[in-house]
């Protein structure tokens, strides 16, 4: 049944309201909060934003929620996630604090290799039970949209596997999921001993993977971990350009620890988004000033590795780049479901606002995942996503870094999560 719902009594409603599409410039800096409004639902999306007088003798029947002067905003916007992992990987981290950096790890079979060896070994049931409980983690702090990327699996039965998994976890949790087919993540073991060996790999993920993925519709994005030492520039164009003919929108892993011309490769290519950049160079946010690609930060990885260079976010928005905020989780280098936690990270390591902050991680991070026009604002006609926090002012969002005020989020109006108080 799609009942009429209010949203009354917050503290701040801040809306996002706009254009539905990515922000850039001075349009990021404005949340559009609004201190004496609530929210009206109806038929799963939103109906009016108005003072609740007049929203009640516009919708006579609605239930209402009391937001109980908390902060109401739209749901978050989690744009960039490999949540489907079977063992975390811990025991990296230590050998991270003893001076042991990524590519070093990665050598030695650890890093990504471990997770791909440890998936491709559970079956399909063991994944979903896995991965279920640490989704409904990231809905816990406030996302309702989450992008979920395969790419631990790197083989065509693994990476099958891995997408049939999101799709299951799609049709049992309230979150609203949008798959990534990401099998050119790594280049596995089995193919490094040769060129050639290594061409055949991104053959199989082009002439095989990709339209089997496309056919099985099982993804709505291709990404490619375009990085020194990962895929070239040449392989990456090569396999979003088979992509896009497939069908799938394009998203490109670029220039994260080295400036290898991701940034550009991305721009050129028409892609929704590309992510990491914190070694992009000043010619690669040149291109994506000229492009309509998002500019995924992902400072909860710099944090986790420990490392202090992070992604030139005022660089970006000077040069008119859209940019959005997402958490990475995934086991080896962003373990975190905490997006109100990157929020904190893109104020104080990025030196975004927190107007730029949100509006990364709502409206921007909707672009992101190609939503932008049915989610990420509270507005009408939206999708009635929305994440209710236990705070009275939204600069307190990103302030209590590391705990969780989100305690409540709606997905079309209806429960994603409620916290443990089990009012809502
Ligand atoms: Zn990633």
């Amino acid at each position: 049944m799609n009942e009429s719902i209010i949203f009354a009594n917050a503290s701040q409603v801040v809306t996002c309201a706009g254009p539905g599409r990515a922000r850039r410039g001075k349009e990021l800096g404005d949340a559009r909060i609004l201190t004496d409004a609530a929210v009206a639902v109806d038929e799963g999306r939103i109906a009016g934003v108005a003072p609740l007088a007049e929203l009640r003798t516009r919708f006579p029947s609605a239930r209402e929620i009391d937001c109980r002067r908390g902060v109401l905003t739209p749901g978050l916007v989690d744009s960039h996630t490999h949540g489907i992992f079977g063992r975390p990987r811990y025991d990296e981290q230590e050998l991270r604090a003893a001076g042991m950096d990524y590519m070093e790890i990665a050598r030695r079979g650890g890093g990504i290799h471990s997770s791909v060896r440890d998936l491709r070994q559970r079956p399909e049931d063991d994944l979903f039970a896995l991965a279920k409980p640490r989704l409904e983690r990231l809905a816990a702090f406030g996302t309702t949209t989450v992008e979920v990327k395969s790419g631990y699996g790197l083989t065509l039965d693994d990476e099958l596997k891995t997408l049939r998994v999101i799709a299951r976890l799609q049709e049992v949790l309230p979150l609203r999921i949008v798959p990534t087919f990401l099998g050119a993540h790594e280049i596995p073991l089995e193919y490094r001993e040769s060129s050639a060996r290594r061409q055949e790999y991104v053959d199989l993920v082009i002439h095989e993977m990709i339209p089997a993925v496309a056919s099985a519709r099982l993804a709505r994005f291709a990404d490619v971990f375009c990085e020194t030492g990962v895929y070239t520039v040449d392989e990456s164009r090569a396999i979003l350009t088979a992509a896009r003919n497939a069908g799938l929108m394009l998203k490109l892993h670029a220039d994260e620890l080295t400036s290898s011309g991701g940034a550009e490769l991305a721009a050129s290519l028409g892609a929704v988004s590309a992510d990491h950049l914190a070694a992009v160079s000043d010619a690669g946010i040149a291109a994506l000033g000229h492009a309509s690609t998002v500019a995924t930060l992902l400072p909860g990885t710099m944090l986790f590795l420990g490392k202090t260079k992070h992604a030139p976010a005022r660089k970006l928005i000077e040069a008119g780049v859209p940019v959005a905020l997402a958490t990475d989780f995934n086991p080896g280098t962003s373990p975190t479901p905490n997006l109100p936690l990157v929020l904190m990270l893109g104020v104080s390591q990025l030196h975004l606002s927190v107007a730029e902050a949100l509006l990364g991680a709502t409206v921007n991070g909707a672009a992101a995942v190609g939503l932008a026009d049915s989610v990420g604002q509270i507005s009408e006609g939206f999708s009635a996503d929305l994440a209710l926090f236990d705070v009275q002012d939204l600069r307190e969002v990103p302030y209590w870094y590391g705990d969780n005020r989100c305690v409540a989020s709606f997905v079309m109006g209806k429960p994603c999560h409620t916290s443990d108080l089990g009012v809502f």
